[in-house]
């Protein structure tokens, strides 16, 4: 049963505390589309640099690229997409609304919430027709066919036809991967459940290209190592599983595909995808440009179009899923204490910076700890209201430290720091406080 009430807690509390906000929300808004306020972009952002830590910076295999949004369109012909990439579109003409054809069982009736679309006596459901998902818009002035362009759906073409370019100005030798951190645009039928399912989205995708014959051990490692990401992302490991592929499932270019999924209050759902995706894409471009896209083993002397093995995640759903996974409420002292409970690294803010009082000295002294602080991590400062009250915020922006100046910092520079989670104080010298802050909240 979908939990609607935590869903909508979380929504709402996205909104209040400037994580998330719904798009051109004074015109209306755009249905499904999001912006992200300045906590969430630094959520997302965070997100973003782990990821890309973990699979540019920490390894000597991969290499970082961030190709065009715009390409040009035969690589849509090539990759399938302009014939392939459709949902089935189902239309009822009592209600006029639309779904997916296989996504149905998952969908409520918009005239009898407890039923599915088909099962009201009025349901009137057109037979499935095919709907492609890309976005199209004209390049120049002129909006004739031949000036067609495509809005990308996914990130990794744009690796594809770059990968010799990244080869030859790197010393990459195969096995090696590209990564790409990017937007992708997909007209879907029925985007929703906040930002999990959106028309525009970002995706955190890497295509590690190997030699055929590698690629199914090369697939279980990257199966390995991109769970052991979520894990160490703190998300709980209970609300993680496998979901494979069945044959009616593979898509057009896969051998093996498992989802990586994730327990939301709206069901199991995917946030990543690791796809086997042979030769497929650049045999498909070798022939559509007539360009060779061949490797050449030099040691072995031998030429192959290698394999690929993608990793392909949305930085969107894993925001979401840091959001979900982290939301809680306890009972403090006859309260109810809302947490964020990110992980340091992920967490917008770090630390929150209070003077005590306003007076003796103690805003001056903590102003100039956080402009200090501000320099190397987010911070924020805050002097008004109670000491508790001003806890109770940071919790709700997740943030895993709070530091207050107080008399006793006065007299011997120490400062007080509250944990988060378990609510409990240190005093931490303040001299020492930027690296002991930085110390817990990097990666
Ligand atoms: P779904 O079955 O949910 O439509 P998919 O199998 O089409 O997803 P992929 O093509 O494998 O998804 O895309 C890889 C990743 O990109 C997904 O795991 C997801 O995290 C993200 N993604 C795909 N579509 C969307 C979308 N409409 N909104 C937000 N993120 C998306």
């Amino acid at each position: 049963m979908a939990d609607t009430t935590l869903m909508d807690k979380i929504v709402s509390l996205c909104k209040r505390r400037g994580f998330i906000f719904q798009s051109s929300e004074i015109y209306g808004g755009l249905g499904s589309v999001w912006d992200y306020g300045p906590l969430g972009v630094e959520l997302k952002k965070n997100v973003k640099d782990r990821w890309w830590r973990a699979m540019v910076h920490a390894r000597d295999d991969i290499e970082g690229l961030d190709a065009a949004i715009l390409m040009h369109p035969k690589v849509w012909e090539a990759s399938g997409h302009v014939a392939g990439f459709t949902d089935p579109l189902v239309d009822c003409k009592t209600c006029k609304a639309r779904f997916r054809a296989d996504k149905i069982q998952d969908a409520q009736c918009p005239q009898k919430p407890s039923k599915k679309p088909g099962e009201h006596t009025t349901c009137e459901l057109t037979a499935p027709r095919m709907f492609n998902l890309m976005f199209k818009t004209f390049m120049g002035p002129v909006e004739e066919s031949a000036a067609v362009v495509y809005l990308r759906p996914e990130t990794a073409q744009g690796i594809y036809v770059n990968y010799l370019n990244v080869l030859q100005g790197s010393r990459q030798k195969v096995p090696f991967g590209i990564a790409q951190i990017g937007k992708a645009f997909r007209n879907e039928i029925t985007p929703g459940n906040f930002i999990f399912r959106t028309r525009e989205f970002e995706q955190m995708e890497m295509q590690f290209f190997v030699k055929p014959g590698t690629d199914t051990e090369w697939f279980e490692h990257w199966r390995e190592w991109r769970m052991a990401w979520h894990h160490a992302l703190g998300l709980n490991p209970a609300k993680l599983r496998w979901h494979e592929h069945g044959p009616g499932e593979l898509a057009h270019y896969a051998k093996a595909a498992y989802d990586i999924e994730y327990e939301f209050p709206f069901g199991w759902n995917e946030i990543e995808g690791i796809h086997n995706r042979t030769d497929f894409d650049l045999q498909r471009h070798q022939t559509f440009s007539g360009k060779k896209l061949d490797y050449f083993d030099q040691p072995n002397n031998e030429r192959f179009v290698p394999f690929v093995v993608e990793t392909s995640a949305g930085a969107d759903r894993v925001t979401l899923t840091t959001l979900v996974d982290a939301y809680r409420e306890e009972q403090v002292e006859g309260e109810t204490r809302v947490v964020l409970g990110f992980h340091p690294s992920v967490a917008p803010i770090k630390v929150g910076v209070f003077p005590l009082v306003k007076k003796d000295g103690m805003p001056e002294y903590a102003t100039r700890l956080y402009h200090e602080i501000k320099q190397h991590v987010n911070a924020f400062y805050d002097d008004s209201g109670a000491v508790g009250r001003r806890y109770r915020r940071m919790d709700e922006a997740g943030t895993p430290f709070c530091v207050t100046v107080d008399g006793q910092t006065l007299t011997d520079g120490t400062v007080t720091v509250r944990h988060r989670d378990t609510m409990t104080q240190d005093r931490v010298a303040s001299d020492r406080l930027k690296g002991w802050v930085k110390e817990r909240t990097e990666g």
